[in-house]
């Protein structure tokens, strides 16, 4: 039977790390995996985490199964992290899933059971999972236009013309924050906008959050969930934990089914449950209970906050180095957007061939969309980078 198989398109940042480690040049820069690293290039596990593994180790007696939905010491804290005091905790159905892409991925079945005509929407570009898992779904895909490739910033005309055409029932894919791969986002007022035009046209919008903590800071990232969380009847959110969490490998997330009444939440609540228990039956329980003793501990949470915050304000100052630089060299403020995104990437905005030359010449590795991944830098490789982004003509 196997014979019978079609190969499958090759993951194209896999392919680039292959590539990235077979290059003998010492003086190579990856840009390319989305894994937040520090200047050393380690991506470290972080201090709470590894403090609330030795505490599991010591007081954990059993490994038995938990609960389908999860442990609900994790979909709470999880649940209070994301929306704080948005919606009333009675009209949330939550259940733990293995990462965000577990999340999106009962999310997205969700939707086929409830409305096997929904057409998704999503931004133009968007992570390119969320195109792959819809399409394996057989869910219509619509996209939206998202990046402006003039001014690196977000096309929001574009974007508020085409999801006005989304009928009721359609479902609107927004990143929550530090959009992937282009680093562009909306502000407040935009999202005030994108709220009407959801309630305007009955689509129900889906929030990916997969960097709450990794913008502006961990309650500023989680606002415009917030407020869609709160403005509209029925949302949908998936939330991870692989890069807040430094969790990548441990597959921790949450989705979470709202409505602004509490009468449908069992209903919702149970499809979930038995969503999990066809694909995986439990989720996975170690990172989850990991981010549970954290939440819900003052001193291990006050320390991951402390620990997540560097690990932001130093993506922040890479970034406005790397602008910096740039302006120098350039005598430009043309690459002034580095500093004005948001998260662990940015879009150039330059051609695959150029992103291929700086590749070739000078081992500089990011995704051929022109993504880099800020956390790749450090103040030696800035340089660099810089130098290879004006040789190349960007
Ligand atoms: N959504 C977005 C936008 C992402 O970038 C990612 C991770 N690359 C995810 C979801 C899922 O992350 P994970 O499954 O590792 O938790």
């Amino acid at each position: 039977m196997f014979e019978s198989l079609k190969e499958q398109p090759a993951d194209g940042i896999l392919a680039l790390i292959q590539m990235y480690k077979d290059d003998p040049r010492p003086t190579k820069i990856d840009l390319g995996v989305g894994v937040y690293k520090d200047a050393t290039g380690l991506t470290p596990i972080m201090r709470a985490v590894k403090t609330a593994e030795k505490q599991l180790w010591e007081e954990q007696d059993t490994k038995t199964y938990t609960s389908l939905a999860g442990d609900p010491a994790f979909t709470n804290a999880m649940t209070q992290l994301v929306l704080a005091d948005a919606v009333p905790l009675e009209n949330v159905a939550a259940v733990a899933t293995p990462g965000g892409t577990g999340a999106l991925r009962q999310a997205f079945e969700l939707v086929r059971m409830a409305r096997p005509d929904a057409r998704v929407f999503v931004p133009d570009p968007t992570w390119p999972n969320h195109i792959s898992i819809l399409n394996y779904l057989g869910i219509e895909i619509v996209r939206y236009r998202y990046f402006d490739e003039e001014s690196r910033g977000v096309d929001f005309n574009g974007m508020m013309e085409d999801i006005k055409t989304a009928k009721a029932g359609d479902v609107v894919l927004l990143h929550g924050c530090c959009h992937n791969p282009t680093g562009a986002n909306l502000n407040m007022t935009e999202w005030a906008q994108v709220v009407d035009v959801l309630n305007d046209t009955g689509a129900v919008p889906m929030v990916d959050i997969a960097y709450q903590g990794f913008g502006d800071g961990l309650e500023e990232d989680a606002a415009a969930t917030r407020l869609v969380a709160s403005s509209v009847p029925e949302c949908l959110v998936a939330a991870s934990c692989s890069k807040n969490f430094g969790i990548y490998r441990e597959r921790t997330g949450l989705l979470m089914a709202l409505s602004n009444n509490a009468d449908g939440r069992k209903l919702r609540q149970d499809n979930m449950t038995f969503l999990n228990r066809q694909n995986f039956s439990f989720p996975p329980d170690h990172g989850a209970r990991l981010v549970s003793m954290i939440l819900n501990d003052n001193v291990l949470r006050a320390d991951w906050m402390s620990e997540l915050e560097e690990v932001r304000t130093g993506m922040l100052s890479l970034r406005s180095q790397l602008a910096s630089e740039l302006q120098r060299l350039s005598g430009s403020d043309r690459f002034g957007f580095i500093a004005q995104h948001r998260g662990m990437f940015s879009r150039l905005g330059t051609t695959p061939d150029k992103v291929a030359l700086m590749r070739e010449k000078n081992g500089i590795y990011m995704v051929a969309d022109s993504r880099m991944n800020i956390a790749g830098l450090n103040a030696n490789t800035i340089p660099i980078l810089a130098e290879a982004i004006i040789d190349a003509g960007v």
